[in-house]
């Protein structure tokens, strides 16, 4: 496809330039998404606000559109020209120790490929994407393209909750009321199970009761573990999910895991050498599980697009505001204020 197409760059810490460059050409085995809609996640914020540095960077990897051309080599099932699509934009080089073990979420050369003399980032944050054909995934043409965007995040979770093992009547805690502890309130009340979110922030916990939480505790106000004991009768959670980024929650977590309870870290942890320190005989004595869950694999990906397809979850109240391309910077200002959930691009 020959013309242009406009991108969005973070050149340093909270400056972003729109700059217009040739639509990209594809491979036999690509696909050239026109981006209907990019969502703005944590990892692209702490490049945007300076956490992370790597500059320049072209951000985004929430995405959904349309198929606008596709190579003579991919065989996506049904997939034709036009089609609402989500991308995944994850490599999996499908080679590696971790793909070879079941493990494609944490594919050694997940990152690997970028091109010389280009900003680094997944790209998703243009008018155009040039992906893998295994990376595209159909969408119902009636789900919205905002909501079809938000089909990766929602993956992880998926990933999360089936690793989680939630089964009817289970306590689950969800430790922090951002985006990815809503996601996870919602899917975990799918599950049938009792939900309870802890979070200090007054108008999230709010939120949290709105879209189904049973029990809110704020963390500040109240005592966590004496709080979360009283609701699930002295015994604990079965299950606790940290969506939040701070290191010593993991010791608040621990100390309302039940007997043979799940602990599972979500999020990942900042600083990125954070320790903490844990009671070792609540393993022998408790049986409690300590462990995490990372990005998602293409089956879930493929769970996610069909019940947002379907409409068995609704990601609309997490969508709080949107903005056109140009305006990508008030965008990621507006992501990295605490009273957003997602912040969308439209382009
Ligand atoms: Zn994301
Ligand atoms: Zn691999």
């Amino acid at each position: 496809m020959s013309g242009t197409m406009r991108r969005a760059v973070v050149i340093a810490p909270r400056k972003v330039e729109v700059q217009e460059i040739p639509i990209p050409s594809i491979k036999p085995d690509e696909v050239l998404v026109r981006v209907g809609a990019c969502a703005i996640c944590t990892w692209e914020q702490r490049i945007y606000a300076g956490q992370t540095k790597m500059y320049p960077f072209v951000g985004g990897h929430e995405v959904a559109g349309t198929a606008a051309q596709i190579g003579s080599d991919v065989e996506v099932v049904g997939l034709d020209v036009g089609d609402s699509v989500a991308v995944s934009a994850l490599k999996i080089c499908g080679q590696c120790y971790a793909c070879r073990h079941g493990y494609t979420n944490m594919c050694d050369n997940m990152r690997s490929g970028y091109t010389e003399g280009q900003p680094m980032g997944p790209g998703g944050l243009a008018e155009y994407m040039v992906v893998p054909g295994y990376q595209v995934y159909e969408a119902d043409p009636a789900l919205s393209v905002e909501e079809a965007s938000l089909a990766e995040p929602l993956s992880c979770v998926i990933r999360s909750i089936k690793k989680a093992n939630i089964t009817p009547g289970d306590y689950v805690v969800v430790i922090g009321g951002g985006f990815m502890g809503m996601l996870h309130l919602m899917l975990a009340k799918q599950r049938g199970a009792v939900v309870i979110v802890s979070e200090p922030d007054s108008v999230r916990l709010e939120k949290a009761g709105q879209l189904g939480a049973d029990f809110l505790v704020n963390p500040v106000k109240e005592d966590f573990t004496g709080r979360v004991k009283e609701i699930t009768n002295g015994q604990g959670a079965e299950v606790v999910i940290i969506a939040a980024s701070v290191p010593r929650v993991v010791e608040n977590a621990v100390s309302v895991a039940a007997k043979g309870g799940l602990v599972s870290c979500y999020s990942s942890f900042h600083p990125k050498d954070a320790t903490v320190s844990l009671p070792v005989n609540l393993f022998h004595d408790r049986e409690v599980t300590l462990t995490g869950s990372m990005s998602r694999t293409p089956e879930d990906f493929w769970e996610s697009v069909a019940i947002l397809s379907q409409k068995s979850v609704d990601l609309k109240p997490l969508i709080s505001r949107t903005f056109p391309l140009e305006r990508t910077g008030d965008a990621f200002e507006a992501a990295i204020s605490l009273d957003t959930y997602r912040v969308i691009i439209m382009m």
